[in-house]
């Protein structure tokens, strides 16, 4: 498909530029470009990709998103290598769970040639954008909502595609070593929901929940099982991984109310070559807190695109509070960092192929 490429009537001036991206924090500096591709089925599919200046869409008031929430999204980054080129991670997976996404919500298939092709093209138009913060990348957002002015229920028929790019520093406010969280009585996703979609409603759901656990002085929610609220899934936006004493590593497997991350697959391979016995299996709350207090689990590790690995140091709940380990990072959770960041970035040898080069 050919992009045609707007120019942007009044970019960014270097200095405002400048100052932004310095300390961008997260989700809140925008770069300058984005793309836009339709969708109409009366047209055949896909069509009128573009490369342009970032700005506000136009909506019909009847827009099928605005109702009834068909809307998907992507998060990946733009990673600054070793030699100043930029690099995706394992952007194919991307592609392919948005796909997957796209289908639970009765939504179009996007070629994925086509998203990676949205994707570099934003990223490479404003690489000027890349944060100049330790440790920053450029966070990629594609994401895809129904358009057709229709209240009758039913996928729609138009929808839009779109990239934008937020220029990103470090997730969590409190910068803490480990992060809290916090077990909610609320659940996120049921056998047969839309819990393994990237879909805004998820979010939309988890948000009292979150908010439960910032007023509570935490970092995070945590999700069990819907059904027997016992099985420990995920944070809101992060999957666990447990660090046991005798050198097992347990994550809760993918039964579908669980988003499959894609830095959760990658841990797995992983840990696995640092010789570590990796099990999906499920792993209930009362566990955990056993577990912690008898001392069988030395680490706590939440994964994720936005907050890379980042250490469970504490879990609060209505029956109380635990710690893990001391409390810190443990070590085997800063070792898997610092060598999938160390891919990311070119320091350390990318032996699975997962590193992509823009540009
Ligand atoms: C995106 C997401 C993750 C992490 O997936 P990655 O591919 O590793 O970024 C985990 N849980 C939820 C609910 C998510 O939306």
């Amino acid at each position: 498909m050919q992009f045609e490429t707007i120019p942007h009537p009044s970019p960014t001036d270097d200095a405002a530029r400048d100052a932004a991206i310095a300390d961008p924090g997260f989700g809140t500096v925008f770069t300058d470009h984005m793309v836009t591709i339709d969708y109409d089925e009366a047209k055949g599919g896909w069509h009128s990709a573009s490369l342009g200046p970032r700005e506000p869409i136009a909506l019909d008031p009847a827009a099928s998103v605005l109702h009834y929430a068909q809307e998907i999204f992507e998060g990946m980054k733009a990673y600054r290598m070793a030699d100043g080129s930029m690099a995706l991670f394992r952007p194919e997976e991307n592609a392919r769970r948005f796909n997957a996404s796209a289908r639970r919500m009765a939504m179009p298939e996007l070629p994925e040639e086509l998203f990676l092709e949205a994707v570099r093209k934003v990223v490479a138009k404003d690489a000027d954008w890349f944060p100049s913060v330790e440790g920053g990348s450029l966070y990629i957002r594609p994401f895809m909502f129904a358009t057709e002015a229709f209240l009758g229920v039913r996928p729609a028929k138009q929808y839009k595609f779109l990239v934008i790019l937020s220029a990103a520093g470090n997730y969590f406010k409190s910068g803490a070593p480990a992060v809290s969280i916090w077990q909610s009585e609320y659940t996120r996703a049921a056998p047969g929901g839309t819990g393994a979609a990237k879909t805004g409603g998820n979010y939309a759901a988890s948000l009292v929940p979150t908010g439960e656990a910032f007023a509570r002085g935490h970092d995070q929610v945590l999700f069990l099982d819907a059904v027997e609220k016992k099985w420990v899934e995920e944070l809101g936006g992060m999957n666990l991984f447990f660090v046991m004493r005798d050198g097992r590593v347990i994550t809760p497997p993918l039964t579908g109310t669980i988003l499959p991350g894609i830095t959760r697959e990658s841990l797995i391979a992983l840990l696995g070559e640092e010789g570590r016995d990796v099990r999906e299996e499920p792993y209930s709350i009362d566990q955990w807190r056993a577990d912690a207090a008898s001392g069988d689990l030395v680490e706590v590790m939440a994964c994720g695109t936005a907050a890379v690995v980042t250490p469970v140091g504490k879990v609060d709940s209505a029956d109380g509070e635990f710690v893990i380990g001391n409390g810190g990072p443990g070590e085997l959770t800063s070792k898997i960092r610092e060598k999938l960041v160390g891919i990311q970035r070119g320091s350390v040898e990318d032996t699975h192929g997962w590193v992509k080069r823009v540009g």
